[in-house]
């Protein structure tokens, strides 16, 4: 078959891996577009590889400030703020410090991607962060996740790392709004999941201590973003799906 997609529905039919596979990665980085992207989609790897001692970075590449654009209590800064701290919280949650946290606060829907004048810079900076942390594996949003900074994401990572780390992609918004186009296909990406089991409550917390994202804590915009309990549906199962490039 030609472009076949990969069959993520059926869950039952992508490999599981036991959470103590988690030990094979070493130092690992997680990548996340928005403070959010590393809970719901990395949280309970994240848990384990704290609970096995293996080092563990978070890079948020945006300042997460579109949520809630229109909110007088949370203006710009406020808000971004806000986010950091919550984010810090999910980290701490699942095992990482606030040492290990790094913000890059590019502006929220607008990280740099490869059509960006700013894209070169951008790389350099991951490529210096990259070379002071040294994962080994790292984690990045899925190439084609239907968001314009996911996407980024996973160029600025794919462009800085150099084919120098193991680079495992994580489904964000695949789960929701995915056009077929989106999907991933068979002669690119082999799936499998996770076991993350034992930790599962620790992500669910991490997730939930994202407050302005998932509870009317800014309750000043209409036009404000939440995650839904249709949405989190997608990340309360005790395993995680990651993709990645056919070796
Ligand atoms: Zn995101």
């Amino acid at each position: 078959m030609i472009d076949a997609k990969l069959n993520l529905a059926d869950a039952a039919k992508i490999p599981l891996a036991a959470a103590e596979t988690v030990v094979e990665w070493g130092n690992v980085l997680i990548v996340a577009p928005h403070p959010d992207d590393e809970s719901l989609g990395c949280g309970g790897a994240i848990a384990l590889l704290r609970r096995f001692n293996l080092e563990v970075s978070i890079l948020i590449l945006s300042d997460g400030t579109l949520s809630h654009p229109n909110s007088q209590k949370y203006p710009k800064e406020k808000l971004r703020d806000l986010r950091e701290t919550e984010l810090k919280s999910a980290a701490q949650i699942l095992g990482v410090g606030e040492k290990s946290v790094k913000f890059f606060r590019f502006p929220d829907r607008a990280v740099p991607n490869a059509n960006s004048p700013d894209f070169d810079s951008a790389v350099a900076l991951c490529l210096d962060y990259l070379t002071q942390i040294n994962a080994r594996t790292i984690f990045v949003p899925w190439r084609r996740d239907p968001h314009p900074d996911h996407r980024a994401a996973y160029a600025l990572i794919k462009a800085a790392s150099e084919n120098s780390a193991r680079i495992i992609e994580y489904p964000i918004w695949l789960w929701e709004i995915a056009e077929s186009a989106d999907a991933p296909r068979v002669d690119e990406v082999t799936a499998w999941r996770l076991d993350i089991s034992r930790v599962f409550g620790k992500k669910q917390r991490a997730i939930r201590a994202h407050q302005s994202q998932t509870t009317d804590l800014i309750d000043d915009d209409p036009q404000g973003f939440r995650l839904t309990e249709n949405i989190l549906a997608n990340f309360a199962g005790d395993d995680e799906v990651y993709l990645e490039e056919k070796r």
